[in-house]
């Protein structure tokens, strides 16, 4: 295990600094002054990543946590929450809304492309009703991307406030909050910023606020519970006591991204670099548009069982890969090329192990899928 490169979309991998920065020695978050200000300016540095003035929380629980609290405190008995669907993640809004009482409608669009905002536009001005939509980024399932600008300038006409997943783009992919108009966007730690999983993070605009402050009944829920979090910093009060290790890590990974000017530029020469050598070589990537450059989603090749090619890849070369998840399980496999996974030389270690991987396995490959890496992106 100690030499595997883990080239999954989450968790990636992790740098030296970031590692080191966990071992730090700790003090008590609770009681520490200190560790109130600490903690403001690494939410500070996660505003600048997604461009926002809006209030950012860190809380201690994956990704998961954060979809369920923007659920558990905005929804209130019966509200109606628009759901929009073009994949597993974008499906699983409608779980945690039903949880928490919400009305759910659920517009599914293909899982092979972006969703069309053309095609939401009309559905829009037939009902438009909705305390809030909800909609995923990247569907990392698939690896497809959705067209966070336009769908939210959508959801603003009409009034409607927007839940964000883009736990697995923030960080690899540009994403302007206060631009755009995102009322909730929220993320991970074990994504494109690369630091072990056990955070979450989200921003919460003055309307989400005030809509979760003006609620008649009282949240279903205490960790899930929002309003604990407000005025924090003022109050010198954490609602439990912080995952200091965790947040020491995700500062120095926010140290590394901030410095590193062309972060973006990088995702996309080399998701666009991969998926030429991909296909060149005769593999089919999933999606007909869309694609994220943060992972890229391929069809299992007929003749292959991806267990046998993951199993076979990471014992004889050390790379992993991942399959996909629900009804993709079987037929789809990923690579997940964000945030420290994004180099060449570790997208180049990966594609010759893939490559090598199927001849081992006896399929027939157009070309070299590592060298049209290599002449792709030179
Ligand atoms: C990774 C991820 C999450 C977090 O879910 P886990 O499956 O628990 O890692 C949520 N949303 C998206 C889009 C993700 O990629």
């Amino acid at each position: 295990m100690n030499n595997l490169l883990i080239m999954t979309p989450g968790p990636t991998e992790v740098s030296e600094e970031v590692r080191r920065a966990m071992s730090k020695k700790i003090t008590n978050p609770d009681l520490d002054p200190e560790f109130f200000d600490f903690y403001l300016n690494v939410s500070k540095k996660l505003k600048k990543v997604v461009k926002t003035k809006n209030d950012m929380i860190i809380m201690s629980g994956e990704g998961i946590l954060g979809l369920e609290s923007a659920c558990a405190s905005l929804i209130e008995n019966g509200d109606k929450v628009l759901v929009l669907a073009n994949g597993i993640f974008g499906s699983g809004f409608a779980d945690f809304a039903d949880l928490y009482g919400a009305e759910v409608t659920k517009w599914e669009f293909p899982d092979d492309k972006a969703i069309d905002s053309k095609e939401l536009e009309k559905k829009l001005s037939q009902n438009n009703d909705f305390k809030f939509a909800t909609f995923v980024h990247c569907e990392t399932p698939t690896g497809v991307i959705n067209p966070a600008e336009e769908i939210c300038a959508l959801l603003n006409k009409h009034n409607i406030l927007s839940v964000v997943d883009a736990v697995s783009s923030i960080g690899g992919v540009e994403i302007d909050v206060d631009s755009w108009g995102i009322d909730i966007i929220l993320g991970g730690s074990q994504k494109c910023l690369s630091v072990p999983p056990g955070l979450t993070f989200m921003s919460v605009s003055t309307k989400a606020w005030d809509l979760i402050n003006s609620r008649e009944t009282a949240v279903k829920g205490y960790y899930t519970n929002l309003q604990h979090w407000q005025n924090w910093y003022q109050k010198k009060n954490f609602p439990y006591t912080q995952a200091i290790s965790d947040i020491y890590a995700l500062d120095a990974a926010l140290d590394k991204w901030l410095a590193d000017k062309k972060v973006y530029y990088r995702h996309s020469r080399i998701a666009e670099a991969l998926r030429k050598a991909l296909s060149r070589s005769g593999l089919e990537i999933y999606a007909d548009n869309g694609y994220s450059d943060t992972v890229t989603a391929l069809k299992v090749p007929e003749m292959i069982d991806f267990q046998e090619l993951n199993q076979h890849m990471t014992e004889k070369y050390n790379v992993m890969i991942a399959g996909s998840v629900g009804k993709f399980k079987n037929n789809i496999f990923r690579i997940g090329h964000m945030g420290e996974n994004c180099y060449e030389e570790k997208i180049y270690r990966t594609l010759k192990a893939l490559d090598q991987s199927l001849r081992d396995l006896g399929y027939q490959l157009k070309d070299k899928i590592y060298k049209v890496f290599v002449d792709q992106i030179e």
